[in-house]
């Protein structure tokens, strides 16, 4: 079975904000509509070697993308990568390090910020580089890409969130609104892309703590939320999932043949 599917990562959102301040994925949750899973993301708690954990289902310490510096392409089949190779749209509306992993790295703002190329893995992209881009704009990117190109995957990757944590730290009003503010853009988008018939994945790769930072192992910096929405999944939240199962579920929900961990109890029909 083929879906259609979008990743949203809210970068540096962690769990205790996800659950909170999330109002519309909540009543989504109260509905029957999506269920709320806690995540522990992999080690380190850093971006780039996450969105390579999430991308690619391997953790960073056998990626070697272990800390926010590795500036190269993966060494891995992505869920970009596996998309492309089947004959599927991708497209990404991300942080500038997304297309340094799966494009063409080092990153090249005029040559890259805006990519139209369907040899490349990600065929379709809207990349930044400037971690204060606001959130509202990178969702009218994404949707954009959406509307423009029908991919098959697209990852939307908001960095408001972190960006307020960096600045005002994990326990703060600016942090927790910033969260509540990819909540409210979130059901802009959110009941037009179900009716569609998407299957959503919502998540983060790491948290942020009280020193306004994240790289260990503190539960503020570690847990995240992955919020399922879509007619493919069963939404019984009491299902384990872990970071590293987020590229192969992908990949299944796809249709893609592929060897990534996955993670069936999460659909609806698991046989
Ligand atoms: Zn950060």
């Amino acid at each position: 079975m083929r879906s259609k599917v979008i990743l949203v990562v809210v970068d540096g959102l962690g769990w205790q904000a996800g659950q909170d301040c999330m109002g519309y994925m909540q009543a989504m949750c109260e509905a029957g509509q999506a269920s709320l899973h806690q995540l522990r993301c992999e080690l380190p708690s850093l971006s780039r070697p996450l969105y390579e954990c999430i991308l690619t289902g391997t953790p960073p310490v056998d990626s070697g993308v272990v800390h926010n510096d590795v500036v190269r392409l993966s060494s891995q089949s992505s869920i970009f990568s596996l998309a492309q190779a089947a004959g599927l749209r991708t497209a990404a509306a991300a942080y500038h390090w997304v297309s340094e992993l799966y494009n063409r790295s080092p990153y090249d703002a005029v040559r890259d910020r805006l990519t139209e190329d369907d040899t490349l893995p990600i065929q379709h992209g809207l990349f930044y580089h400037q971690d204060h881009y606001p959130d509202d704009h990178l969702y009218i990117d994404g949707e954009l890409l959406r509307r423009r190109h029908d991919p098959d995957f697209l990852l939307i990757h908001p960095m408001g969130v972190d960006d307020a944590g960096h600045r005002f730290g994990g326990d703060s009003m600016h942090y927790r609104n910033a969260a509540r503010a990819n909540d409210k853009l979130l059901s802009h988008y959110l009941p037009h892309w179900l009716e569609l018939d998407y299957q959503v994945l919502v998540t983060s790769d790491h948290g942020m703590n009280a020193d306004h930072s994240h790289g260990g192992v503190l539960p503020e910096e570690r847990l995240v939320p992955l919020y399922l929405l879509g007619s493919r999944f069963n939404h019984d939240s009491t299902t384990r999932v872990k970071q590293t199962q987020l590229c192969g579920l992908i990949a299944t929900l796809l249709g893609l043949t592929h060897t990534k961990a996955d993670n069936p109890a999460l659909l609806q029909n698991k046989g």
